[in-house]
């Protein structure tokens, strides 16, 4: 268990990771991208030829040969580094597919609530407040409005999708994620909202330190 959690949940493209990463950097935090470990099983279910349509006992089979770390800012699949790999358009959509299965949350809960090993940890994700680390001594919501959203995902894919086709990933990846039976993505009650929309990244980690002081 990791001794002091800052959870930072949201939507895709809220920013939360730039946010996550440099909080962690300035804190001297060990970092947890949980949206990768869900991508890196993804992909090693995507590569077996699963779909969502797969049954647990199939999915289950795989996951009992399957070793996924975290280290470093990077991911690691059966000891390859997928980082890179995970990234695609179609990697996102199957992650979110795979995500809302229980059999695939629970291998992945394990994994982080070993993360940090004992060290401080800054967690970013869709349940680190409400799922993974209830107990943690910061939480906050990140989002911003839906178009801003899909830009921000439009530039980060240097034109390897439309606006069109990132605005809609966007609002598909929000519905299933949201509205999944298990750990939907949702704010804790506790955790505090900070709307990215028209704000940098300097003026968020502000924000938040200003909280953690
Ligand atoms: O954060 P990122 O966009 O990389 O996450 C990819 C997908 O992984 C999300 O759309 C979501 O379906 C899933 N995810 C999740 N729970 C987390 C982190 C990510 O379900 N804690």
């Amino acid at each position: 268990m990791p001794k002091k959690v800052i959870a930072i949940d949201g939507p895709a493209g809220a920013g939360k990771s730039t946010v996550a990463k440099e909080l962690a950097k300035r804190l001297g935090y060990d970092y947890l991208d949980s949206g990768a470990l869900y991508r890196a099983l993804a992909l090693k279910l995507m590569l077996a030829g699963l779909d969502g349509e797969a049954s647990d006992d199939r999915i289950m089979n795989i996951l009992k040969d399957t070793h996924i770390e975290f280290s470093n800012g990077k991911v690691y699949l059966d000891k390859a580094d997928v980082s890179e790999r995970i990234r695609t358009p179609e990697t996102g959509h199957y992650t979110s597919v795979f995500s809302s299965k229980k059999v695939v949350r629970n291998f992945l809960l394990v994994l982080q609530k070993k993360a940090g090993n004992g060290a401080d940890l800054v967690a970013e994700g869709r349940d680190m407040a409400t799922v993974v680390f209830p107990d943690a001594s910061n939480k906050f919501f990140i989002t911003a409005n839906v178009d801003i959203r899909a830009q921000r995902r439009f530039n980060q894919l240097n034109g390897k999708i439309s606006f069109a086709d990132a605005l809609k990933d966007v609002q598909e990846r929000d519905k299933r994620d949201s509205e999944r039976t298990v750990a939907p993505l949702m704010k804790a009650p506790d955790a505090i909202e900070i709307d990215t929309s028209h704000k940098d990244i300097e003026t968020v980690l502000s924000e938040i330190m200003r909280e953690l002081a």
